[in-house]
């Protein structure tokens, strides 16, 4: 059992709740985690158990970078908004610093996303 850690932008958020619609029985073999809105929407989506953190802007990446230094997460799925400026922007580059610090599996993107899940599988 990996433990997953998901995020998304506001502008990505249904297209994560869709790829987690769409690999809901891979992911329900798995510990998930998410930042407060996209742990919501996810378990809203899916009915998934998802543990919610803090929301992304108020620390939730920054509690999902503390875990990838902690040795407690083994995949991060971000899809992030490449296109709008966020005011966490510090937050969301410390949680790709450490990821690959710490060289987790890492998909910014949906098809990097279902190689993971295809992956550990
Ligand atoms: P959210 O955080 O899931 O609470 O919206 C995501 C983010 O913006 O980092």
């Amino acid at each position: 059992m990996a433990r997953i850690g998901l995020v998304a932008h506001d502008l990505k958020k249904d297209e994560l709740v869709a790829w987690a619609q769409a690999n809901a029985a891979k992911l329900s073999r798995h510990e998930l985690v998410g930042t407060g809105t996209t742990g919501s929407r996810i378990i809203e989506g899916t009915g998934l158990a998802v543990e919610c953190l803090k929301s992304g802007p108020l620390g939730g990446d920054a509690q999902l970078g503390a875990r990838i230094a902690e040795g407690r997460l083994d995949v991060l799925v971000f899809f992030q908004d490449p296109l709008t400026a966020m005011p966490h922007d510090v937050d969301i580059k410390s949680l790709i610093r450490l990821g690959t610090l710490y060289n987790i599996l890492f998909a910014l993107n949906p098809r990097t996303a279902d190689a993971i899940l295809a992956a550990i599988d």
